[in-house]
């Protein structure tokens, strides 16, 4: 058994309306993945692989939280996961997709990919309008991910979050990579490894996939004012979050490796299936709020994130 990442934790800065209001940092990273969380009657301190403050780029999260490396592992064929998770407004979405004036997450694949010197196959539609357009993968991405996702997703303003997401976003890249020129080992000694397969021409290749995973927000009603159709779009939201966190518990049990994991309560769950139980890697990023004002909902995704530590998978 391979354990995935741990979960990386991410703390965004005070936003501008939290400072106006006067609200307290509460949540401060110690260092060496301990992120402390004082406040007037809580204080604790919670472990993870790494911790993320206010003040690191989006680079030191891509290079630092495992994300490239399991950009490499998805080219090697493993299926690969990121998933975003956190209270609503936590910066899950500007973690994956970067600010909002960015509409591809950094996942700089096509750098990667060319500095490996290796072969991309973006799929025939992929293929077919990198040639119509003439631009590579990554000119590919920022013409077909706008219209075919992010603008379909449901978003709307509310009063913890002036763009919160409302419905879940998965993107899921599939990566074909074909060698021209492969040894007798890597035939016969991985012939059973992840992907591995012959390609159409003959050549093998392998297939992997990296998955980005943009929940939607945890929210309470009360919170950010939902009523009417709003309200049941944040009951539905809850209820799925609810069903992933059911079965990451469940996950997590060690005495519980037989136990029914009850992927088909969501139709989340049954996309992640994979991710989360079967043979993928997974790499989780909590996202929290340095705010008094978030605590509790802080406190349950930083206790939401230790349980997620202990799931394993065989990629
Ligand atoms: P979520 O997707 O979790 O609901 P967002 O990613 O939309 O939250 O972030 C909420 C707000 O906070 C946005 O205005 C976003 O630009 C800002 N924000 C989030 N994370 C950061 C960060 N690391 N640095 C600067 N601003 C951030
Ligand atoms: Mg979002």
């Amino acid at each position: 058994a391979v354990t995935p990442p741990h979960p990386t934790i991410r703390v965004r800065p005070l936003t501008c309306t939290e400072t106006r209001r006067g609200d307290q940092q509460v949540v401060h990273s110690l260092g060496d993945g301990a992120v402390h969380v004082s406040a007037a009657r809580h204080d604790a301190t919670f472990g993870f692989s790494a911790v993320f403050d206010a003040g690191s780029s989006q680079e030191a999260v891509f290079e630092g939280s495992g994300m490239r490396q399991l950009v490499e592992l998805a080219i090697d064929g493993f299926s690969c996961t990121v998933f975003a998770f956190g209270q609503t407004g936590s910066g899950k979405t500007y973690t994956l997709m970067g600010p909002l004036a960015q509409t591809v997450p950094r996942v700089q694949l096509p750098v990667l990919l060319q500095s490996q010197g290796r072969l991309v196959s973006g799929g025939e539609r992929w293929a077919e309008d990198a040639a119509r357009l003439g631009q590579g993968c990554w000119g590919v991405m920022q013409s077909i991910l706008p219209p075919a996702g992010s603008q379909r997703r449901r978003t709307s303003a509310h009063a913890l979050n002036r763009h919160s997401s409302r419905s879940h976003a998965l993107l899921t890249v599939h990566i074909r990579t074909r060698s021209r020129a492969v040894s007798a080992h890597l035939l016969l000694g991985r012939a059973g490894g992840p992907g591995l397969g012959a390609g159409v021409s003959g050549c093998p290749s392998k297939q992997g996939t990296l998955c980005f995973v943009d929940l939607a927000g945890s929210e309470r009603v009360k919170e950010t004012g939902s009523t009417g159709e709003l309200s049941v779009e944040a009951n539905s939201i809850n209820r799925s979050l609810l069903a992933l966190g059911h079965c990451i518990s469940l996950l997590a049990n060690p005495r519980g490796k037989r136990t029914h994991i009850p992927y088909r309560d969501s139709k989340l769950t049954r996309l992640l299936a994979r991710s989360l139980g079967g043979s993928g890697i997974t790499l989780m990023v909590a996202c929290i709020s340095p705010s008094s004002h978030c605590l509790s909902e802080t406190l349950s995704t930083l206790h939401y994130a230790s349980r997620a530590r202990r799931v394993t998978t065989r990629p």
